[in-house]
């Protein structure tokens, strides 16, 4: 699904990726922990074209995604790949629904079917009757699922997670990685998850280590 060879990213003068090499398959859950700093973020950045290599090249579905110029960036990330961060980004203003579908709007698809999917969405995550409140109506592990439900509504490829649980207390992190290995048993979901809870990494099918730049 994914394969990143040789990545290397500076700051100024600060190597923050030393040469990474990283795979995943499709329907794999692999967890990324190390110490703050490690580059754990700045990896995630780039394997999600958030961010570009200095050197090295990352493949997402047979696409080079690090030659990806002008607006085919935007375009291939919206369309195949999803993200959730530690603090959810959720739109204050608008309902959990209107949330959800922004990426499927971006997309240009019609508002019945992105509506009707992010319904079926909400079931699936436990949200049926959250679906009019606006984020501050919600509790943060209500939130933090509108997130995933949009990162999933375009059907990525691959969700990136940056400390998805970071925010949330043990119980409702526990949730969050147990719905996560639902979704990858369900629907051969992969992910790529950042975290800095070891004993939540354990719920993956890989822990990758990061050190001072590299995959230790
Ligand atoms: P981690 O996620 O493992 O904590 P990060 O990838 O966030 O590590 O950061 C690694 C290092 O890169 C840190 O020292 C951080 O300050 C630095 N860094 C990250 N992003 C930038 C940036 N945009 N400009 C300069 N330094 C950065
Ligand atoms: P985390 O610890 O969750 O990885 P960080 O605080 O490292 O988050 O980074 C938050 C954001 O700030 C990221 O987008 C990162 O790229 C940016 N950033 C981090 N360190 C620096 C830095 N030294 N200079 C500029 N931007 C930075």
């Amino acid at each position: 699904m994914l394969k990143a060879t040789g990545i290397r990213k500076s700051y100024g003068n600060l190597q923050i990726l030393k040469g990474v090499n990283f795979e995943v398959q499709k329907g794999e859950i692999v967890s990324i922990i190390g110490p703050s700093g490690a580059g754990k973020s700045t990896l995630l950045h780039i394997l999600g074209t958030l961010d570009k290599p200095d050197s090295g090249s990352v493949e997402l579905k047979g696409t080079v995604i690090n030659k990806l110029v002008g607006d085919m960036v935007g375009v291939f990330r919206n369309q195949n790949i999803g993200f959730v961060f530690q603090f959810h980004h959720l739109l204050p203003e608008f309902s959990a629904i209107e949330n959800i579908c922004i990426p499927a709007f971006i997309a240009k698809v019609n508002k019945k079917q992105a509506e009707t999917r992010a319904l079926e969405l909400l079931d699936l995550l436990g949200l049926k009757d959250r679906g009019q409140h606006k984020p501050n109506q919600l509790s943060g592990g209500e939130q933090q699922r509108v997130a995933i439900a949009r990162a999933l509504i375009n059907n990525p490829s691959i969700i990136f997670a940056d400390e998805p649980s970071g925010n949330l207390d043990s119980e409702n992190a526990a949730g969050l990685h147990q719905l996560f290995v639902t979704l990858r048993d369900n629907f051969n979901q992969t992910f790529v998850i950042v975290t800095h809870n070891e004993h939540l990494a354990r719920t993956s099918d890989r822990v990758v280590s990061m050190k001072d730049g590299l995959i230790v």
